[in-house]
């Protein structure tokens, strides 16, 4: 038999929010419950649980401690990191411009690309999603520039939140 091997000792490469990650939530009780919810992390933050973590291979499975659970809050996105997601904490100086590849201009979500001047760059398209819904920033389109530019056709979250229907278009200038 094998003890668990620590989530925390892999650092960023852990990857909390792999879809088939299996999380398990082993009560002081001895309750098993798998998933993982809010509840759960506060739970175990308040010592009354501990949470464990089956990360599925292509052979064989593993199974890691969350012993680092503000490691696991960053990399679940339930708090912002900026260095795992390459972005500050802060009103973004952001830049887009509809795709010169999208194929419908005129739909009500459109692909977009985005340049961000601020000196962030986009590791994590969802926190940028996220970070993007919560401040609705005043952006621009932009035309002309040669920096580069970063394409978010294939992010859905991101679309949603940059791209708004034609008509709403004017409120974030
Ligand atoms: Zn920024």
């Amino acid at each position: 038999m094998h003890e668990p091997r620590s989530a925390a000792a892999m650092g960023a490469g852990f990857p909390y929010q792999l879809k088939t990650m299996c999380y398990i939530e082993v009560g002081r009780d001895g309750s098993i419950t798998w998933g993982s919810d809010l509840d759960a992390y506060e739970r175990a933050r308040a010592g009354e649980s501990q949470l464990y973590a089956v990360w599925p291979g292509e052979w064989s499975s593993h199974l890691f401690v969350i012993d680092d659970l503000d490691a696991y809050a960053r990399g679940m996105g339930l708090v912002h990191d900026a260095e795992r997601s390459g972005l500050a904490d802060h009103e973004h100086d952001v830049q887009w411009a509809i795709s010169p590849y999208e194929p419908n201009p005129q739909a009500s979500y459109v692909a977009i690309y985005v340049r961000l001047d601020c000196g962030c760059v986009l590791r994590d398209l969802y926190a940028f999603a996220a970070q993007m819904r919560a401040r609705k920033a005043g952006t621009s389109p932009s035309a002309g520039d040669s920096a580069p530019r970063v394409a978010v056709t294939a992010c859905a979250p991101v679309v949603r939140a940059l791209s708004r229907p034609r008509r709403t278009v004017s409120e974030w200038r």
